[in-house]
Protein backbone atom coordinates (compact mmCIF):
# COMPACT_ATOMS: atom_id res chain seq x y z
CA UNK A 1 0.00 0.00 0.00
CA UNK A 2 1.49 3.44 -1.55
CA UNK A 3 -0.35 5.80 0.69
CA UNK A 4 -0.18 4.17 3.79
CA UNK A 5 -3.94 5.57 4.04
CA UNK A 6 -7.58 4.71 3.56
CA UNK A 7 -7.78 7.21 1.11
CA UNK A 8 -5.75 8.38 -2.31
CA UNK A 9 -7.05 11.37 -4.06
CA UNK A 10 -6.08 11.67 -7.72
CA UNK A 11 -6.87 13.60 -10.83
CA UNK A 12 -7.06 11.36 -13.82
CA UNK A 13 -5.41 13.73 -17.13
CA UNK A 14 -3.98 12.89 -20.31
CA UNK A 15 -0.53 13.82 -20.27
CA UNK A 16 -0.54 16.72 -22.71
CA UNK A 17 -2.40 18.53 -20.50
CA UNK A 18 0.30 18.67 -18.01
CA UNK A 19 2.77 21.25 -16.92
CA UNK A 20 5.34 20.39 -14.62
CA UNK A 21 7.93 22.56 -13.33
CA UNK A 22 11.01 22.13 -10.87
CA UNK A 23 13.41 19.27 -10.53
CA UNK A 24 12.36 16.01 -11.90
CA UNK A 25 10.70 13.93 -9.71
CA UNK A 26 12.35 10.66 -8.65
CA UNK A 27 10.84 7.03 -10.40
CA UNK A 28 9.50 4.20 -8.60
CA UNK A 29 8.35 0.63 -11.24
CA UNK A 30 5.09 -1.15 -9.23
CA UNK A 31 3.16 -3.58 -10.92
CA UNK A 32 -0.44 -3.95 -10.51
CA UNK A 33 -2.64 -6.54 -9.77
CA UNK A 34 -3.67 -6.24 -12.96
CA UNK A 35 -0.31 -6.98 -14.25
CA UNK A 36 -0.11 -3.43 -15.48
CA UNK A 37 3.63 -1.32 -14.23
CA UNK A 38 2.39 1.86 -13.25
CA UNK A 39 5.49 4.51 -12.45
CA UNK A 40 5.28 6.14 -9.38
CA UNK A 41 6.55 9.48 -9.35
CA UNK A 42 8.47 10.80 -6.20
CA UNK A 43 9.34 14.77 -5.24
CA UNK A 44 13.40 14.07 -4.93
CA UNK A 45 13.80 16.72 -1.70
CA UNK A 46 10.90 15.61 0.72
CA UNK A 47 9.26 12.27 -0.77
CA UNK A 48 5.90 13.50 -1.45
CA UNK A 49 3.97 11.23 -3.69
CA UNK A 50 3.58 13.60 -6.83
CA UNK A 51 1.59 11.38 -9.77
CA UNK A 52 1.74 8.02 -11.31
CA UNK A 53 2.47 7.18 -15.16
CA UNK A 54 1.52 4.45 -17.34
CA UNK A 55 3.87 1.99 -19.40
CA UNK A 56 2.54 1.39 -22.90
CA UNK A 57 -0.94 1.69 -21.99
CA UNK A 58 -2.91 4.70 -22.41
CA UNK A 59 -1.61 7.98 -21.77
CA UNK A 60 -3.68 8.35 -18.48
CA UNK A 61 -1.99 10.09 -16.02
CA UNK A 62 -3.26 9.73 -11.87
CA UNK A 63 -1.87 13.06 -10.55
CA UNK A 64 -1.87 13.25 -6.43
CA UNK A 65 -4.89 15.49 -5.60
CA UNK A 66 -2.18 17.38 -3.00
CA UNK A 67 0.50 18.27 -5.84
CA UNK A 68 -2.34 20.37 -7.84
CA UNK A 69 -2.06 23.61 -7.46
CA UNK A 70 -6.15 24.22 -8.64
CA UNK A 71 -7.01 21.26 -5.87
CA UNK A 72 -9.87 22.79 -4.62
CA UNK A 73 -11.39 23.31 -7.56
CA UNK A 74 -11.63 19.68 -8.06
CA UNK A 75 -14.29 17.53 -6.61
CA UNK A 76 -14.38 13.60 -6.72
CA UNK A 77 -16.10 12.24 -9.42
CA UNK A 78 -15.90 8.28 -8.74
CA UNK A 79 -14.45 5.85 -6.44
CA UNK A 80 -12.33 2.62 -6.96
CA UNK A 81 -11.05 -0.17 -4.94
CA UNK A 82 -14.41 0.21 -2.40
CA UNK A 83 -13.79 -3.57 -1.94
CA UNK A 84 -10.96 -3.29 0.17
CA UNK A 85 -12.73 -0.04 1.74
CA UNK A 86 -12.08 0.64 5.60
CA UNK A 87 -15.24 -0.70 6.60
CA UNK A 88 -15.73 2.43 9.09
CA UNK A 89 -14.82 4.67 6.29
CA UNK A 90 -18.57 6.43 5.91
CA UNK A 91 -18.71 7.27 9.28
CA UNK A 92 -16.30 9.88 9.28
CA UNK A 93 -18.26 12.70 9.16
CA UNK A 94 -20.11 12.09 12.24
CA UNK A 95 -16.60 12.30 14.05
CA UNK A 96 -15.74 15.91 15.89
CA UNK A 97 -13.48 17.73 13.92
CA UNK A 98 -10.88 20.45 14.04
CA UNK A 99 -9.57 22.63 11.51
CA UNK A 100 -5.62 22.25 12.39
CA UNK A 101 -3.75 19.38 14.36
ZN1 LIG B 1 8.95 18.03 -2.01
Amino acid sequence: MLTGSPYRVTVICSGEHIRMTGRAPKVYAKTGDNGRTRFQHFCQECGSPLFTSGEGGPDDWGIRWGSVRQRDRLEPSRQIWCRSAAPWINGLKELPGRPTD
